[in-house]
């Protein structure tokens, strides 16, 4: 037998083991290499993939380039320009930092690099087998790096067999892609598959360009900047306008420090802020940058470096959480891109659709696609009166740079695009008017012109570019939820008691409910004394909805007693109040005069969040006059 179990691993065996938690698909690769060329400083950045990126990945950039020695180094284990000693580690500024990506993507591919700084007559080109330089010749290339990755995995068979389908994996790598290219709006990007042009991405001015970009103008036209800052940190961003919702948490983006990552308590700090705006089970859109201290955060906890651990997490959450519950508290502020006025909108920008069909899962404060006899109007409303931008905020959103957009492939990838005539691709079209992306996103309801109640449940509004109609229950709904929520912020719901203490007779079933509900019912404004076994007096109710109607929204809460409870906590107890503004508000069905309504309408002015009930259903749904129009084919 031998003496000897133990034995170190070949350096080739053990670089394949570290690749397996760096680079454990295409996608990850991609982002590697993505995460260099930005580091390298790169502006413009290519990216080309063939078979999901099983068959090539392709990236070239016009960043610093590399030294023949650098070269020869970059692809040992370890080996990085970035950090020198541990202590480098506590403050990292770049993407990458281990030094790691190219020795594993080299161990399992067959790897060439081509590279050539600027202050160097010419470059080279390095061939890499089993992650050991083959070859090096001299080569002619523009300044920066081209790196090409073949036949990924072609030997670890276990990770070859974990891959999904060819398009999931182009599909995780355009997720990468776009995730990269959302937080350097400054830097160019291109992408495509097996010779096809997904993404050309010019430079831009602002991340909501850039967004623009990717996502189209339907989707972007619905986001509101927002930005907060807070000693050593501050957070900024887009986020969603409160009368939209998607189906799925895709489209929510964090950032830390120019990397993306995936953190619970971002998400949630995102997804907390919205809520009452959101319907359960749908999801806002957001894109969310910190910028906080080096010092502050630890990248270095995931193989993949997407998690991190910050320093203070609550006062970020809380950061977070207020940048943008104040923006929806508030969404007044036009979103202002005078379009075609510095940038160029005509350019081709996503190029064909891939996984992307955002913009119609969007469900608008506006009525689905009407088809009238030949003719689908399916674009999202105009919501109400336009507005010319403050000037601030114009010159706030105006792009100050001309977009940059080459009509050749500047890096040579070889699939020179060029730009489509304007309009060719509906869903990004390009030389809309100004007003289409100018618009408040919340009206103000009580300016409006009255026409009256239909259906008594629902007032229809005129305004300059259309009409609404305003849902009277979610109106009344949100505007007592709100005043009780103001209540307790103030020591508590206000209560006003009976003239006399009315009995309320329970069943003994009911009655041990009860019992064990005094305390919760009294915190939303029912004050309830043991009078028997199966009795009960009321003494005091909830004082915005009057006296009256105390005992029939008792029997009601009462009523939903077991409907909420199993969840706990203070969830439950904003859901006691959301039930609590529904029943204690004006129902469909009930006509109202017309002082009624216009003292409603003013009081929906008055109250935060005013756009959606409590549940996070729409106030309003607008017709855009145009679509009326075009309807009667005017
Ligand atoms: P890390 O990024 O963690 O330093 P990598 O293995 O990704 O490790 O890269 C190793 C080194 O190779 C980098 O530190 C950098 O100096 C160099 N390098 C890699 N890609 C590029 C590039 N596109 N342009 C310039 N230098 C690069
Ligand atoms: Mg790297």
């Amino acid at each position: 037998m031998d003496a000897r179990l133990i034995h170190i691993l070949p350096e080739q065996v053990a670089n394949q083991i570290a690749a397996g938690e760096v680079v454990e698909r295409p996608a990850s690769a991609v982002k590697e290499l993505l995460e260099n060329a930005l580091d390298a400083g790169a502006r413009t950045i290519e990216v080309e993939i063939e078979s999901g990126g099983r068959g090539a990945i392709i990236l070239a950039d016009d960043g610093a380039g590399m030294s023949r020695e650098d070269a020869i180094l970059a692809v040992r284990r370890h080996a990085t320009s970035k950090i020198r000693e541990a202590a480098d580690l506590s403050a990292i500024r770049t993407l990458g930092f281990r030094g790691e990506a190219l020795a594993s993507i080299a161990s399992v591919s067959h790897l060439t690099i081509k590279t050539r700084r600027a202050a160097d007559a010419r470059g080279y080109e390095l061939a890499i087998e089993s992650g050991e330089v083959e070859s090096i010749r001299e080569t002619a290339i523009g300044c920066g790096t081209r790196i090409e990755v073949r036949d990924l995995f072609f030997n670890t068979p276990a990770r070859l067999k974990f891959l999904k389908t060819m398009a999931t994996e182009q599909g995780a790598i355009a997720d990468t892609f776009q995730r990269l290219a959302l937080a350097n709006h400054k830097v160019a990007f291109r992408l495509s598959a097996d010779r096809r042009a997904l993404y050309d991405l010019p430079r831009t001015a602002s991340t909501l360009e850039r967004f623009r970009q990717l996502f189209g103008d339907k989707l972007a036209a619905q986001m509101l900047p927002f930005e907060r800052d807070r000693e050593g940190a501050r957070v900024y961003g887009l986020s969603s306008q409160s009368q939209i919702s998607l189906p799925t948490s895709r489209m929510l983006f964090a950032f830390v420090n120019q990397r993306a990552v995936r953190d619970r308590m971002l998400l949630r700090a995102l997804s907390q802020a919205y809520q009452t705006m959101v319907p359960r089970g749908r999801y806002p859109a957001a894109v969310l940058f910190v910028e906080i201290g080096a010092e502050q955060v630890d990248v270095n906890v995931h193989p993949m470096k997407t998690e991190v651990r910050f320093r203070d997490s609550g006062a970020l959450f809380e950061l977070v959480y207020h940048a943008i519950r104040d923006r929806m508290a508030d969404q007044r502020i036009p979103i202002a891109i005078a379009a075609g006025e510095a940038i160029d909108l005509r350019a081709p920008t996503k190029i064909a659709s891939i996984g992307n069909s955002i913009g119609d899962q969007l469900s608008i404060g506006a009525p689905p696609a009407i088809t009238a006899s030949g003719g689908a109007i399916g674009e999202p409303a105009i919501v109400a009166p336009v507005r010319e931008p403050s000037r601030e905020s114009r010159l706030r959103l105006v792009p100050d740079l001309p977009a940059n957009r080459p009509a050749q492939s500047p890096l040579g990838l070889g699939y020179g695009l060029r730009a489509r005539p304007g309009g060719s691709n509906p869903d990004n079209s390009s030389n809309r008017s100004a007003a289409v992306l100018t618009h408040p996103a919340v009206p103000d309801y009580a300016k409006l012109r009255i026409v009256g109640q239909m259906f008594a449940g629902y007032i229809a509004l005129e305004g300059p570019d259309g009409f609404m109609l305003v849902d009277q229950h979610a109106a009344h709904e949100r505007v007592t939820f709100e005043k009780l929520r103001a209540q307790l912020r103030d020591g508590g719901v206000q209560i006003q008691a009976l003239l006399t203490p009315e009995t309320i007779e329970l069943s003994p079933a009911r009655a041990a409910a009860v019992h064990a509900a005094i305390a919760e019912l009294r915190a939303i404004g029912f004050v309830l004394e043991p009078f028997g076994p199966a009795t009960m007096l009321l003494k005091a109710a909830p004082a915005v909805f009057g006296t009256e109607s105390g005992r029939r929204l008792l029997n009601d809460m009462i009523d939903g007693l077991g409907d909420v409870s199993a969840r706990g906590g203070e969830s439950a107890f904003e859901d006691r109040l959301k039930q609590l503004a529904c029943h204690g508000s004006i129902r469909v069905g009930r006509i109202l005069e017309p002082r009624e309504i216009q003292a409603l309408l003013a009081e929906l002015d008055a109250t935060e969040f005013k756009t959606n009930c409590p549940h996070g259903r729409p106030v309003h749904i607008n017709f855009g006059r145009g679509q009326i129009e075009r309807m009667f084919r005017r």
